[in-house]
């Protein structure tokens, strides 16, 4: 259905390099998608993301829905055409941020009922809502809406939530079906981008169990592609690692894989590694808001004292307009005086590390020596020339 499709296109042991094609374009992958909450990514334009080469933005349906409303935004004709990208986006199911509620929320078997954190109105969001509000904002692809868990959590339920994320699985794509089969007219939804693809979601903590399980759960019900969630919530790395190495064999080949909300650089190679094709993560960008810049020999944290007369580039091997035009001094006086254009700077920076890197890794498959890569690049950054 629609013109979602994937193909892999290398294969360097379990890497794969890939197209995804989507109904507003292609991206390469292994791919990273910086992270537009409200429909801009913080501190720069589109334009900026453009040149750093960004394919794909992910925006979040839970700030959306809220403020300025899914109705508002299909009025203007979808996100795209709201916000002014032309290029693929994908938006999250809004589960994780109504998770974090907290105090402010209820989960039942119908759904999430929560307090606005913006006015304290009441809502609820269910599998069949999260895909409406989707179907409106028009993104290329859709996330289901799952339970996220706070890590640790027991084995009980660690297993409930598993188990109540497939059923909602299912509601979720019984409804996207039934608004695509009628051009959504009849659900009372406005479709403003008829190609939407739905991407379903492995929970199971860190069990390997209810990893399988829930993969092979959730394949059943059937989904143009899979992620991993609830995963890079704390959990100590190598259990990271070990469940996405554990859980890719019961993913099918043929369909993009989605590690959600990873993670460092390491982990983005290492991930690859195990055969993950998608990426995103806050970390690029809410750090160099902060004034940490991730580097080719480990992060710097530009406030340090040490900066002051240090006339270098933040990453001297960098090729991006803020290690072209700025010193380490001049970054460090912006962020020390409040200058909007320190977030800007930074977070140029830092995104081009990021899709740099995942550049480098699709070269690296493409030639067969994506291992020498992957240990090249660890060496790199245990160097730390810098600070941390
Ligand atoms: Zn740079």
């Amino acid at each position: 259905m629609g013109p979602f499709s994937f193909r892999v296109t290398h294969h360097d042991q379990r890497a794969r390099r890939g197209v995804m094609t989507t109904a507003h374009g292609d991206v390469q992958t292994p791919a990273f998608m910086p992270v537009g909450t409200q429909g801009a990514v913080k501190g720069v334009t589109h334009r900026d993301l453009e040149q750093l080469g960004a394919e794909i933005l992910l925006s979040n349906t839970y700030h959306l829905y809220l403020r300025p409303g899914d109705d508002l935004i299909a009025r203007r004709g979808g996100l795209h055409a709201f916000i002014g990208w032309p290029r693929p986006i994908l938006t999250d199911s809004g589960g994780y941020q109504v998770f974090s509620l907290a105090a402010r929320r209820t989960i039942d078997e119908a759904g999430a009922r929560f307090r606005s954190h913006l006015d304290g109105s009441e809502h609820l969001l269910t599998p069949e809502k999260a895909v409406d509000i989707q179907a409106q904002l028009g993104s290329d692809i859709a996330m289901v809406f799952d339970e996220c868990l706070a890590h640790p959590a027991d084995a009980g339920s660690v297993r409930q939530s598993m188990e109540r994320t497939l059923r909602w699985a299912r509601r979720a794509r019984d409804r996207f079906q039934a608004i695509y089969a009628h051009g959504g007219r009849s659900q009372g939804v406005v479709v403003t981008n008829p190609g939407q693809a739905q991407f379903g979601i492995v929970q199971g903590g860190v069990s390997r169990g209810l990893r399988e399980e829930s993969a092979q759960g959730t394949v059943a019900v059937g989904f143009e592609a899979y992620a991993i969630g609830g995963l890079s919530v704390g959990e100590p790395t190598d259990v990271m690692y070990d469940m996405v190495a554990h859980t890719m064999p019961s993913l099918p080949e043929d369909r993009p894989r989605y590690l959600m909300g990873a993670g460092t650089p390491q982990d983005l190679v290492e991930a690859v590694a195990r055969g993950v094709d998608l990426f995103d993560c806050v970390l690029p960008t809410r750090n160099a808001r902060n004034g940490q810049l991730f580097t080719s020999a480990g992060p710097i944290n530009i406030k340090n004292a040490r900066y002051a007369e240090d006339d270098r580039p933040p990453d001297p091997s960098c090729s991006c307009y803020t290690c072209r035009t700025c010193s380490r001094a001049y970054l460090r006086h912006l962020f020390q005086t409040g200058e909007i254009n320190a977030s800007t700077l930074n977070t140029l920076h830092n995104l081009h590390f990021y899709l740099d890197t995942l550049s480098r890794i699709r070269d690296a498959i493409v030639f067969g020596r994506f291992e020498s890569f992957r240990l090249a690049f660890h060496e790199s950054l245990s160097r730390r020339l810098h600070d941390s």
